[in-house]
Order: C-alpha cells, then structure tokens, then sequence
C-alpha cells in the first residue's frame, strides 16, 4: 500500500474519512513529478529541453488515454475537474446558436450545476426534472429521456455521485439520447480512479475527471472530447493543446496525474474489495450500534451500484453540525451532505434531489476512504463514531427529560 508520513491529532491517531474531499498524493507520484519541475522545459520549445518535456508531456496523455479507454488525442489536461467540466458544458451548449436547451437532474455536484445555471442566465432551459432522481440516488433515464427534444444541445449526467457514492445508468442515457443525435457530458470527478472508466464504452461525448481524487497532485485534471467534438477554449491564447485549452502545458502535473492513475490501475481490484468491505463494516457496526431505527443509509440498496469507498449516513435525532465538530474532536475527519455559504448550513442538492426527508437533511455525514485508509482506520472509527453519536442522543435525552419536567 503506498503510505504517506502518519498524521496525528495531539496523541491520537488521526483518522482520514473524507476521501471524496481530496486524497493525500502518493510519494511515488511527488517522485515521477520531480524531475520534470526542475528540469523545467517548455513543450513548445524547438530545443533540447522543450524536446525532453514534449515527449513526457505526451507519454502522460498516452498513459492517461489508455487508462480511460480513448485516443491520446481525446485528451485535454485542465486545472481540475470545475474547469473540465465548464469547457465541456459551455463547448457542447453551442451558445453560438444561441439559447437551447439542456436535460440534467439535480443530482449534479456546483461544478457542472453553476456551469448550467449561468447558462440558464443566458437564456437556455435547464430542465431538472424532480422526478428524474430516484429515492436511492440513481437518475431514471427514461425520464430524463422525455425531456429531449428538437431544441436540446446537450445531456448530462455525472458517472457517480460524490455524496452517496450512486454509480448512475450512464450508457442508458447515452442510448436515449443517441436516437436524436444528442451529446451526452459526464462529471467523471468522483469515478475515476475508484471504479473502472472506460470512455469508449460509455459512449459519451465528453468526461471530466480530476488528479487529487485518485492521489495525484492537485491543481490538475482532465477532459476526453471525442474526435470530432468541437471544444471551444474558456480563454484564448496560444495554440496549446490544439487550440481547446491554451497556456503553457503543466507537464509535471500531468505526469503525476498519469503516475498516480497507473498505481490506481494496477492495485484497483484488490483496492476496491478493501473499500467495499470497509463500507460494509461500518455500515454494519453503526447500526449494530446505534439501532436501525436511528441510522439510515443514503443511496442505492444494491451494493454494486454505489461507489466501494462512500458511505453516506443519516443519524435520525442528531444534528449533523455537532456530530462533524465533535468527530473532528476526536480525530475523524468527515463531512456534512450538505454546503456552508455566507454561515448558514444548506441542505446538500444530492439528498435534496433523492427526497431525503426533512428530518435528515442536516443529520446526515459521509465517511469516504482513500488508498491509505486501512482495516485498523475503520475500526478505531467505528468506536469513536459511535461514542460521539451515543453523547449527543444521551444530551438530547436528557435535555429532553429536564424539558418536560
Ligand atoms: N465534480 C465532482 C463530482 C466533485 O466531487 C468535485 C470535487 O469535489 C468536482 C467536480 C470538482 O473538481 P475539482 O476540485 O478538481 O475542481
């Protein structure tokens, strides 16, 4: 297993639950990077130097696109995962024509829902219908599908949510969406580097994906256009990357992607088994704990339809806000289903579109895991998840007690 320096909190072991967040990068992969940042060396350059980081520039892409299932050529390296996915919303919109319309759900995480509504602030429809999403977080394609029509330009759909881990229908889309000719974007962000992603087999037009999530470096990502879909810069400049993202390539950043990619790639089956057991025991533990009737499981019941390494838990009569300050407390580290903007706490768009009821909305935690999480990680978890839940019930017992006289 590719280890990082321990982290503790004071004396105690910290615990990394927040895998969806970002992961720590692979010391192999600070090593591949090294040398490419201080040799330096412009790709572009008609010298030595620019010559040595054209052809790493060029083995990544490769190693990239063989491990995604595309063309060397089907890939632009990005910033990250926001920016991948805005370059291929605003370039598939056709905002040249004018408004059209676009068939999403609200499933979607704000890189690609914020890139849909300043387009719907340009004029364009954005259909998110309620009904698209079903109570276990998987979209209904053949809603979806209704939706299209003469005037659509695109469909999107994300390949696995971030915060209840569903791993969506995508291929049935791209069907529907094929019998009118349609492009189909996915925000592969929360995929990649988890499950197997092949970009031929999805049929998609365009996917988005980031390093940090898979131990890369973060700061860079990547877009896949299939050949012949035209990608229409964010900013002009040079004519980098054929013209689709200018500015001078990051070479080094993207050789760490593809290294840690490669890592991804050949420990993935035993990788995911690990994740999938460790969500399965936590899953397990927390309700043998705390009783069924007090934790609920966000996400689809088939465990192959949810991402192995996320685990999105609704404590019924605990307030998210102090069971996440409490779990930092003590050493796990965790996030809300839900978004902080200007100090108020909003109720994630995920459990939203999947009708959570209201009861959980803001007592609902995800415990994700990354390369380094390890048995020892879950169980230790495990304790202090339940002892923190058990003193926030108990004070709200007894609060309730004192209360009612
Ligand atoms: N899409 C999804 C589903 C994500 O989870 C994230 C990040 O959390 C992003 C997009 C944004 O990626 P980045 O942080 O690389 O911009």
């Amino acid at each position: 297993m590719d280890r990082t320096p321990p982290r503790s909190a004071g004396s105690r072991h910290l615990i990394d639950l927040d895998g969806n967040a970002t992961t720590p990068l692979y010391p192999a992969v600070l090593e591949a990077m090294r040398p490419h940042w201080l040799a330096g060396g412009n790709p572009e350059s008609r010298h030595g130097l620019g010559r040595t980081a054209r052809q790493a520039w060029e083995r990544a892409r490769e190693t990239l696109a063989a491990g995604l299932g595309a063309h060397p050529d089907e890939v632009i390296i990005t910033s990250g995962g926001t920016e991948a996915n805005h370059l291929a919303i605003q370039s598939l919109a056709g905002i040249e024509r004018g408004p059209g319309q676009i068939v999403a759900t609200g499933l979607e995480h704000p890189a690609v829902s914020s890139a849909l509504d300043q387009l719907a602030n340009q004029g364009f429809e954005v259909i998110r219908d309620p009904e698209a999403v079903g109570l276990d977080g998987i979209a209904r394609c053949e809603v979806m599908a209704r939706a299209i029509g003469p005037f659509t330009r695109l469909a999107t759909l994300m390949l696995a949510n971030n915060e209840v881990g569903s791993i969506q229908p995508l291929r049935a889309l791209v069907d529907h969406a094929a019998a009118w000719g349609l492009p189909v974007h996915t925000d592969a962000v929360q995929a990649v580097g988890r499950i197997a992603v092949n970009f031929q087999e999805l049929g998609v037009a365009t996917l988005a994906a980031s390093a940090h999530k898979f131990h890369g470096p973060v700061g860079v990502g990547l877009l896949l256009a299939r050949r012949g879909v035209t990608i229409h810069p964010l900013a002009q400049g040079g004519a980098q990357q054929s013209g689709r993202r200018p500015g001078t390539p990051p070479v080094a950043l993207a050789v760490g992607m593809a290294t840690a990619l490669e890592r991804f790639r050949a420990q993935a089956a035993e990788r995911q088994a690990r994740w999938e057991s460790f969500r399965d025991q936590l899953a397990r533990g927390l309700i043998e704990a705390l009783g069924a009737d007090r934790v609920e499981i966000h996400g689809p019941g088939q465990p192959t339809l949810r991402l192995p390494q996320t685990l999105n838990v609704g404590f019924h009569g605990v307030d998210g806000d102090a069971l996440l300050m409490q779990l930092d407390l003590a050493g796990v580290a965790a996030s809300l289903g839900s978004a902080c903007a200007s100090g108020a706490t909003l109720p994630s768009p995920t459990l939203l579109a999947m009708k959570v009821s209201p009861g959980l909305l803001r007592s609902s935690v995800r415990f994700s895991f990354h390369a380094q999480t390890t048995k020892d990680d879950i169980d230790e978890a495990l304790r202090r998840i339940v002892a923190v839940a058990r003193g926030i019930l108990g004070a709200a017992d007894e609060f309730r007690v004192v209360a009612l006289g």
